[in-house]
């Protein structure tokens, strides 16, 4: 393994997709220190409370310490030894294939797993289980700009240019993305694109910490993004600003958008968005003024039941004005998870096997069967979507092996996510925590954290990363590449699951050769001199790609697709029952569902718990002050939380964090309606009423 020797250790924060770089070092005593790293590129030393805190999850206090089974006695999860609950696992695994078949098991994983345990856990879905039934929580997170990037450009990499463009950019629409919030290192990027003269659009219909930065703040209501950019393309036609010779040399299908565009008159999007005419002209002056630009999209847009249509539409702006595959310039997605780019990109995913390939194409399947030394026609096709599978527990899938993941608070309709966990025969649970999801298992498998493992991530840009090992870990965990290598081994493959990170990145760089996302040429010694290495890369002398889609886009003619799209309503439009939107995200001081962050006392401070954020007229509509308890409910359920009153909300929506389990639960509220093509969830938008006081 590649161990170069360090007074302190330069690795990787574990939480967000900028993988801001950071130094461990060891403390007197025990423990570890997280310092500055400056000459990391990404954030040039900057980390968020997030990032600054992040070894706090090491303490033996917060973590798990050893396996856990449940005991038939008792009903209650019990310490057990490792080759206890190994064999449990393999015994709930096997019992279910037996007596169901293959398919009886599922597997979920995550977006935080490295590549390496991305990579594997796919492999041994497939090759261990047999089973169809894997996919992972990334499918909750960036799904549907994955799509609508696979369907415009031919490939999916979040942005596909460096950071370090934006600030040199004309112009930035940013939409659906809080980053002063998710990643606030990132915030800077923009501060230095208005130093630079650029302007900043930002598309959010809350005026929050991000919108406060933009020259222009357009503040639609949830779920009409759509609309808002077929207006935008609307007046960019109307007033003479495509980019005609663009179009005619670099893209196809043009007229049917054009059409679709044409018929959303800006007063009729002004009905539907709420945004008024005059700031869609507004938009149109800066975007196009501008030498150059940007469209930045995050969870906002993407997380609709259209989700794909409406990314599709924010590239069309792109396309037909110029803004893509030219230096400066184009579409990019700001993904949230640490690995959620390289998460998507190595097998774990239902329809998709390493290096990016399509898992229903012979070519690919024939290529990775050759590595995996099987028959391509043992593979399994591709299975269900995220939310499909945990909704198919209990059900078809008998029971389920979890990885990195806490659905019983990030899931959409997560009520009905925990009622079908509950129904498993059996559950197993991998985390370095006793999560809310690992909290119902009937196995615990306590595994190890980044700071004590080597492993590799690829940021939001597409630059693959080392985060090294620090300290050695505790002796009562151990890494997921060693849970799975011993429950393979039980399974009846003694060989194929090594347990050294850079022998799984190895075997992951040959699996990937000659497909979309190829690493062929990244190596772990490359990645630490190098500081990263963009992909695709697929020679060991090859400089890696940090821009892509300059000379073609990666369609089989090299040109990108515009897809003509429509607006339409969301899956649950406000009616007289449930006459308020909900739209839902993230606090600066909390990340995903929680896990790891609720169990920091700094963290906690700074973000106690959930709450509902509400316009004054709404409040005084409803009765309720500031920190009074409001009861918002949907179809699926109910959730209560102090009052947030603001006039930063349209008074039409109001706003929740979905950090938090129990009775404040953002996820009990949301709608499980899916993208039909990404297969995301509806996570931005469902019809509430509010009731003052918790109702009890
Ligand atoms: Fe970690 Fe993201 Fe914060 Fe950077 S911005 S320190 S990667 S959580």
């Amino acid at each position: 393994m590649y161990d170069a020797p360090q007074v302190s250790t330069p690795t990787h924060c574990p939480y967000c997709a900028l993988q801001c770089g950071m130094n461990l070092r060891s403390l007197p005593g025990a423990g570890v220190g997280v310092e500055e790293r400056a000459d990391f590129p990404v954030n040039r030393g900057a980390l968020c409370g997030k990032g600054r805190t992040a070894a706090a999850v090491l303490d033996a206090r917060v973590r798990l310490g050893g396996p856990l089974v449940r005991s038939a006695r008792s009903g209650e999860l019990e310490p057990a030894t490792w080759s206890e609950a190994l064999a449990a696992v393999a015994e709930g695994l096997g019992r279910a294939r037996g007596a169901y078949g293959a398919d009886a098991v599922g597997v979920f994983g995550g977006g935080g797993l490295t590549n390496e345990k991305a990579y594997t856990l796919g492999k041994f879905a497939r090759l261990v289980l047999g089973t169809s039934q894997i996919d992972y929580n990334g499918r909750f997170c960036m799904s549907s700009a994955a799509a609508a990037h696979h369907r415009a450009f031919g490939l999916d990499r979040g942005l596909p240019f460096p950071l370090e463009d934006i600030p040199r950019t004309g112009c930035v629409i940013l939409v659906g993305s809080n980053l002063a919030e998710t990643m606030p290192p990132a915030l800077r990027y923009l501060t230095e694109l208005k130093e630079n003269g650029g302007k900043l659009i930002v598309v959010d219909p809350r005026r929050t910490r991000t919108a406060e930065q933009a020259d222009l703040h357009l503040a639609p209501r949830p779920g009409t993004d759509l609309a808002l950019a077929l207006g935008l393309l609307h007046l960019v036609v109307a007033e003479g600003r495509v980019d005609e010779a663009f179009v005619e040399e670099r893209t196809e299908g043009w007229e049917a958008a054009r059409a679709g565009a044409m018929a959303h008159w800006p007063e009729h999007v002004e009905r539907i968005t709420g945004v008024a005419v005059p700031q869609l002209r507004d938009a149109v002056r800066m975007f196009c003024d501008a030498p150059s630009g940007m469209v930045l999209t995050a969870r906002g847009p993407e997380q609709q039941s259209k989700g794909t249509d409406t990314v599709g539409a924010w590239i069309n702006l792109c396309l037909a004005t110029g803004r893509a595959g030219r230096p400066l310039s184009g579409y990019g997605c700001l993904t949230g998870q640490g690995n959620g780019q390289g998460g998507r990109e190595h097998g774990q995913k239902a329809d998709q096997l390493p290096g990016y390939r399509k898992l229903d194409d012979p070519a690919a399947r024939a290529h990775v069967a050759q590595v995996w030394g099987v028959p391509p026609e043992s593979l399994p096709g591709p299975g269900r979507s995220a939310y499909e599978l945990l909704d198919a527990l209990g059900g078809d899938i008998k029971a389920l092996l979890l990885m990195g993941s806490n659905p019983v608070v990030s899931a959409p309709r997560a009520a009905h996510v925990e009622e079908r966990l509950r129904s498993l025969d059996f559950l197993a649970v991998a985390d370095v925590v006793l999560s809310e999801t690992a909290a119902l298992a009937d196995v615990v498998l306590p595994v190890t954290q980044w700071a004590e493992e080597t492993g590799t991530t690829t940021n939001l840009e597409g630059r693959v990363l080392l985060r090294r090992r620090a300290i050695t870990p505790p002796d009562g965990v151990r890494t997921d590449l060693e849970v799975l290598h011993a429950l393979a081994a039980l399974l009846g493959w003694e060989k194929g699951f090594p347990t050294d990170p850079e022998e799984v990145f190895d075997e992951l760089r040959r699996a990937s050769a000659g497909g979309p996302a190829d690493y062929s040429g990244i190596s772990y010694r490359r990645i630490a001199e190098e500081d990263g290495v963009f992909w695709p890369c697929p020679e060991p002398d090859h400089p890696g790609t940090p821009r892509l889609f300059l000379d073609r886009f990666a369609t089989p003619d090299g040109r990108a697709r515009f897809v003509p799209v429509v607006h339409r309503d969301s899956a649950e439009e406000t009616d007289e029952t449930y006459p308020i939107v909900l739209t839902t995200g993230r606090v600066v001081a909390q990340y995903q569902s929680g896990a790891q962050t609720r169990r920091v006392e700094e963290l906690n401070a700074a973000a106690p718990g959930p709450f509902v954020e509400l316009h004054p007229r709404l409040a005084a509509r409803l009765g309720v002050t500031e920190g009074q308890d409001v009861t918002v409910v949907s179809r699926r359920g109910r959730a209560v939380a102090p009052a947030r009153v603001t006039t930063a909300i349209r008074a039409d929506t109001v706003f929740m964090p979905f950090h938090w389990p129990g009775e404040g639960r953002a996820n009990t509220l949301t709608n499980p309606a899916l993208d039909p093509t990404s297969k995301m969830p509806e996570f931005k938008v469902c019809a509430v009423r509010l009731e003052a006081g918790s109702g009890t």
